[in-house]
């Protein structure tokens, strides 16, 4: 969705409500390709106040993500809120996005929030066994034999010497 900036900033100010409600099948980050399992919906409102255009949203959506630790796929509610600054003109402001042309648009600045929202840690949940390093075994799920066959080899020596005696 873009919005045309050019008649409402003709206003000393305005504000302009939004609410919206699409599909979006999937993006693509880090490598990795995540879908939406929800569409994303989104509300708020778009002030403009001299030079500087403010947005303020409120955003969700559910996102699918693979587990790093267990690979499994995980559903991953995500709900946030967006607030960014715009302006038309050259300011002297960080914090404030310039806008080459009097066109925002809704839709790049949703998807780059989202990514910007996504856990660092992609965990199924906080203490996810993960999967057996040996033999592949989620071990969230079933237990394998080879923590008990891997014994430190000093201990074995150990073993070996208790075993002589
Ligand atoms: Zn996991
Ligand atoms: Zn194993």
């Amino acid at each position: 969705m873009i919005i045309e900036l050019s008649e409402l900033i003709k206003h000393k100010s305005f504000k302009k409500d939004i609410q919206l409600t699409y599909e979006e099948d999937k993006l693509y980050y880090d490598g990795e390709e995540i879908l939406f399992i929800k569409p994303i919906y989104t509300e708020g409102s778009i002030t403009g106040i001299g030079d500087i255009i403010s947005v303020d949203l409120i955003l969700n959506t559910e996102l699918q993500l693979t587990c790093s630790r267990c690979l499994e796929k995980f559903n991953y509610p995500l709900e946030f809120e967006i607030h960014e600054k715009f302006s038309t003109e050259n300011v002297e402001d960080d914090n404030v996005i310039f806008l080459e042309n009097d066109k925002l648009d809704i839709t790049e600045l949703v998807e780059n929030s989202i990514i910007m929202a996504l856990p660092i840690k992609k965990l199924c949940k906080e203490d996810c066994k993960g999967l057996c390093q040996k033999c592949g075994t989620n071990l969230n799920i079933h237990t394998c034999d080879c923590e008990s066959q891997d014994i430190d080899p000093r201990l074995a020596k150990l073993k070996d010497l208790f075993l002589d005696n």
